[in-house]
């Protein structure tokens, strides 16, 4: 497919204003308004305010299927270190995940169908705030997005620089693991270090504890399951010659499946219970439930695949690749409604500045996906919502 350079050209313009004003999670105040803007001027029906500040752009053309297309919108709490023109102007907060990127290329994919509308049907263009931890699809979906909008089928497409510029990778399974994290309080008797038999040591117990949790995987899940622990802080003591009376320790849980992330749960709290119980200690498990996996639908994810092949040639599919282990909110949207989530590459061998991985403070997306991003998209729209 062919755009005018008009709209290639506005929506690289887009993508480096959001990227230089970027917002954080339900803060997307000038990120919404403009895309509100946006999308009225292409003649969408708008309603903002879901959600907090997400926005649905919705384009009918005559009777046919509905089916809304996602992008998120909302920035990171890092420092930019990038030196381009358009870096972020707010210091501490930046589009290091492509957020900006996945914008603009919504808004002109928007653009582009309300100038050929080369469909039967109805579009809900979705702009979710909030996505890096804050679950705003979820926020969207409570505050009445599948009930006011309702649709048959609901896709996303997320930059992926693991990927081949212009490849797509998309799975009929799971693409994305859940996300969960842990608190655990281990409070004994603290002592003087000299005479440790005196109290209960906490950090000993820490420790114990933080292997027993490291084995949970490689003992007491099944080697075909797929799931992670990470103890990833402890906190304890803040003298030489003190035995601390608690220790604080802190991970994060990620599963490929739901059956299996409620078994990683239940042994943590069996293994806290125990050692507190052993050690004469109270244990208490502070354990919060995230995200869940990203689990596509195999008939809404061929959907995809057939849209790839036609946008930009089989070569470049990557059907059922390996899921990632890092996590995404899209899965509210596609527990509630029947949908894909998809990557697009955007690694150039030869151009060291797409190399940087997401959430890195030298990361910027990469522009050039943006006409590949466009085609898939309307490809998606046009296969679905067929003349
Ligand atoms: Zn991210
Ligand atoms: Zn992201």
């Amino acid at each position: 497919m062919t755009f005018s350079v008009d709209v290639l050209t506005e929506a690289v313009a887009w993508r480096r204003e959001i990227h230089a004003y970027p917002e954080m999670a339900y803060a997307e105040f000038r990120t919404s308004a403009m895309i509100a803007r946006l999308l009225t001027s292409f003649g969408l029906s708008v309603t903002t305010g879901i959600g907090g500040t997400g926005v649905v752009g919705t384009l009918i053309n005559g009777q046919g299927p509905t089916i809304g297309l996602r992008a998120d919108i909302d920035a990171l709490p890092i420092d930019e270190l990038g030196t381009q023109d358009w870096c972020s102007t707010v210091p501490g907060v930046m589009h290091a995940c492509g957020h900006d990127g996945h914008t603009a290329i919504l808004l002109a994919t928007a653009k582009q169908l309300s100038e050929n509308r080369n469909f039967h049907g109805t579009v809900h263009f979705i702009f979710q705030p909030a996505e890096e931890g804050f679950a705003g699809a979820r926020a969207m979906i409570e505050d009445g997005l599948f009930r006011d909008f309702a649709m048959e089928g609901v896709y996303s497409l997320h930059n992926w620089p693991g990927l081949p510029f212009g490849h797509v990778g998309v799975s009929e399974g799971a693409m994305m693991a859940s996300l969960d994290t842990f608190d655990i309080v281990l409070t004994g008797r603290g002592c003087h270090a000299a005479m440790p038999e005196s109290g209960t040591d906490t950090i000993l117990l820490a420790t114990d504890l933080i292997g027993a949790l490291n084995r949970i995987v490689s003992r007491r899940i099944s080697p075909l399951a797929n799931a992670v622990v990470s103890v990833t802080q402890i906190h304890a003591g803040d003298a030489y010659n003190v035995i601390p009376e608690t220790a604080v320790i802190r991970g994060t849980v990620r599963c490929l499946q739901e059956d299996v992330r409620l078994e990683v749960r239940r042994h943590i709290e069996q293994l806290v219970a125990q050692s507190a119980q052993a050690q004469g200690v109270k244990g208490v498990l502070d354990y919060q439930v995230g995200y869940p996996v990203t689990m596509n639908h195999p008939t809404e994810a061929a959907s995809v695949r057939k849209a790839a092949i036609s946008a930009l040639g089989e070569s470049k599919v990557y059907w059922n690749m390996a899921p990632s282990m890092a996590s995404e909110d899209f899965a509210f949207m596609l527990e509630s409604c029947k949908g894909a989530y998809f990557w697009l590459g955007s690694k150039v061998d030869d151009a060291p500045s797409t190399h940087y991985p997401l959430h890195s403070p030298y990361y910027d997306f990469n522009d050039d996906i943006i006409a590949p991003g466009i085609s898939l998209w309307v490809a998606l729209v046009e296969n679905l919502l067929r003349k």
